[in-house]
């Protein structure tokens, strides 16, 4: 018995339309980019509940005729692609002709298009579940404009594989943040629900990037450029004080296509290394201009990586450009301009040869910017001094050695061998946030804030993986102004919340907060409200990891604030506890905790 079908080309876009179509904002990043490779000046996305009820995508692009809008639905049509060399000098997105095929064939589409050369009517198509249901003349603008309604409203086993409305919107968002800073010759704005979230103008890179991420963006971009045989590289990478803990902006483009890479994303990070704390991310975003034929997208209809021939080579160049970049813009000191963070050189390893430390200081950095932190060209072989630097894993034994030291200016100090230099009579300075102490090597400064917002971080951390948060139930719950966004994503992360000390309720439409966390003081919870609120509802969605980090932040943040210190006991355990946290060099938002004023940036004060 023959068993063999031939499936019909409505069940095979199906199929080919569960690849390439898994979500709405995969429909958005397929039109746009149709829209972008017809030329486009303008193009305008509109979307609606987040894009299950409709995409609307409209350019002012070539248009189709009559005739190539009754095919574009059908598979494999694409005026992309004509013979197999043409893959490998590809400067178009498309080429292979399965997106509006696949689109078709899932939801309700309705296409207008009029090309240049039709001066009075263009065309009308309408498709139902990939079956064409209309085709006729209409009057419309030059240009196309696609609506795609009721997504997967034939594939329902799709339609409940979507998530909130609040993550579909942020991946359509991410879709088309994308293309657009990818084009920045293009006019875009996507509306939400009526709503504008963007309306960017044409215009050069660092107008775009701060239309997108916002004005103060702009003052933490720092350029890189660089021009080989091989590749031509352009772009920004953010400074190292704005890196964050999540990897939100991070952008790569060759040829004005998004990639991903994590070979390159390594030499990003291998630029930044020692610059900023463990576990933040720089933001970057890198441009590569090659040869086509160097490059291969053609790996799969939706997976954003691509290989390069000569991906080696274009390593070193982008981690020198980056390393150039940031050393031009003043942010990593050469060499010869080490900024000391020692403690202090114990006496026994005073006799051996000193190496260069590998610290890099932005001298930006410096919360402590009265003193103007001037550059030393000190080196020491102490462990202490190499480790104790910014971005450097260092094991608590450097504080060991710090008591050993101290222990040494004690009894010098009680032998009166070294009588002046180390003559301190009190062992603590506590001045407002700043904790200040005498080490051999000038005046140690810890900022007691920052400090207590990483001891904190570490706690709470630790603490939440295996249970809750210890919670303060409030006398009267406590109403807050939350909007309905900001009220589902509170819902949205529920469990969370709970996990982290947090419960509310929703009553006719007022937000009640019930519990806080139990470091918090009530009186000051509105800036950390504030800050979660913040997080839960931004677009870029962290996962649960990096949502945990946030909200935890956002808690320390509010809680740091109420450190007091009263006796020289109280501030040596302070002490001692700062220094078991495995990074205690930088607090959870990426700035430095402590400095050390060297007797020579002192000298140059008087
Ligand atoms: P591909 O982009 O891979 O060629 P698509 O299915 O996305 O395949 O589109 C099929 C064809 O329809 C394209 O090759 C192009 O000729 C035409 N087309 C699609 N969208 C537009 C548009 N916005 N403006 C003009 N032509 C378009
Ligand atoms: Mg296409």
């Amino acid at each position: 018995m023959d068993i063999i079908n031939l499936l019909s080309e409505k069940i095979s876009n199906q199929i080919a339309a569960g690849e390439v179509i898994q979500r709405p904002a995969s429909v958005v990043k397929e039109l746009l980019e149709n829209a972008v490779d017809a030329g486009a000046t303008s193009i305008r996305v509109h979307i609606k509940d987040a894009g299950r009820s409709s995409i609307l995508i409209q350019d002012d692009g070539s248009g189709m005729s009559a005739k190539d809008a009754s095919i574009c639905f059908t598979r494999h049509a694409t005026s992309k692609l004509k013979d197999v060399e043409d893959l490998f000098k590809l400067k178009t997105k498309g080429f292979r002709g399965e997106a509006l095929a696949s689109i078709a064939s899932i939801a309700h589409v309705t296409l207008k298009t009029r090309t240049n050369q039709q001066t009075d009517t263009g065309t009308l198509i309408e498709m139902n579940g990939g079956t064409p249901t209309r085709n006729e003349e209409c009057i419309c603008d030059k240009g196309t404009s696609i609506e795609v309604k009721n997504i997967f409203f034939n594939v329902p086993a799709r339609r409940t594989f979507l998530k909130s409305d609040t993550a579909e919107f942020s991946h359509i968002r991410n879709e088309f943040e994308r293309v657009v800073l990818a084009h920045t010759e293009i006019g875009f704005t996507l509306t939400h629900n009526g709503n504008e979230i963007h309306n960017v103008n044409p215009g050069n890179l660092r107008k775009r990037i701060t239309d997108i991420f916002g004005i103060k963006s702009n003052e933490k971009l720092v350029p890189i450029e660089e021009k080989t045989d091989i590749v031509t590289i352009h772009g920004f990478v953010g400074k190292p004080e704005s890196a964050k803990k999540s990897r939100g902006e991070q952008y790569f483009f060759v040829n004005q296509r998004f990639f991903k890479h994590s070979y390159f994303h390594h030499a990003v990070s291998k630029a930044f290394e020692q610059l900023i704390s463990q576990n933040s991310y720089p933001s970057y975003f890198i441009y590569f201009e090659i040869d086509t034929e160097k490059i291969d997208v053609n790996i799969h209809p939706t997976k954003t990586e691509i290989n390069f021939e000569e991906g080696k080579f274009i390593y070193s160049i982008l981690l020198s450009s980056i390393k150039q970049a940031l050393g031009k813009y003043n942010i990593a000191p050469s060499i010869d301009f080490e900024l000391e963070t020692s403690f202090d050189v114990p006496l026994s390893h005073k006799t051996e040869i000193p190496v260069e430390p590998e610290i890099k200081v932005d001298p930006n950095y410096n919360p402590f910017s009265k003193f103007g932190a001037k550059k030393s060209s000190i080196t020491s072989s102490n462990k202490a001094l190499n480790n104790q630097g910014f971005g450097k894993k260092s094991d608590s034994k450097e504080w060991e050695n710090f008591y050993a030291i101290r222990e040494e200016n004690k009894e010098s100090q009680t032998k009166l061998i070294e009588p002046e230099e180390n003559y301190s009579k009190n062992k603590y300075l506590l001045k407002d946030r700043y904790l200040l102490s005498n080490v051999k090597s000038g005046i140690l400064i810890i900022d007691t804030y920052r400090a207590k917002q990483r001891m904190l971080y570490d706690e709470m951390m630790q603490q939440f993986v295996t249970q809750p948060l210890a919670a303060q139930k409030l006398m009267f719950p406590l109403e807050l102004a939350l909007d309905q966004n900001e009220m589902d994503s509170w819902m949205d992360s529920n469990s969370l919340l709970m996990q982290l000390g947090f419960t509310f309720k929703i009553e006719n439409k007022v937000f009640q907060l019930e519990s806080l966390p139990a470091c918090i003081i009530e009186k000051d919870c509105k800036s950390c409200i504030d800050g979660i609120t913040k997080t839960l509802s931004s677009t870029q969605k962290p996962d649960k990891g990096e949502l945990a980090h946030e909200l935890i932040s956002a808690i320390v943040y509010s809680a740091s604030k109420a450190t007091k210190l009263h006796s020289e006991q109280e501030i040596e355990s302070f002490i001692n506890l700062l220094f078991s946290c495995e990074d205690h060099s930088f607090c959870p938002f990426g700035k430095p905790i402590m400095q050390t004023l060297t007797i020579e940036e002192l000298t140059t004060k008087f």
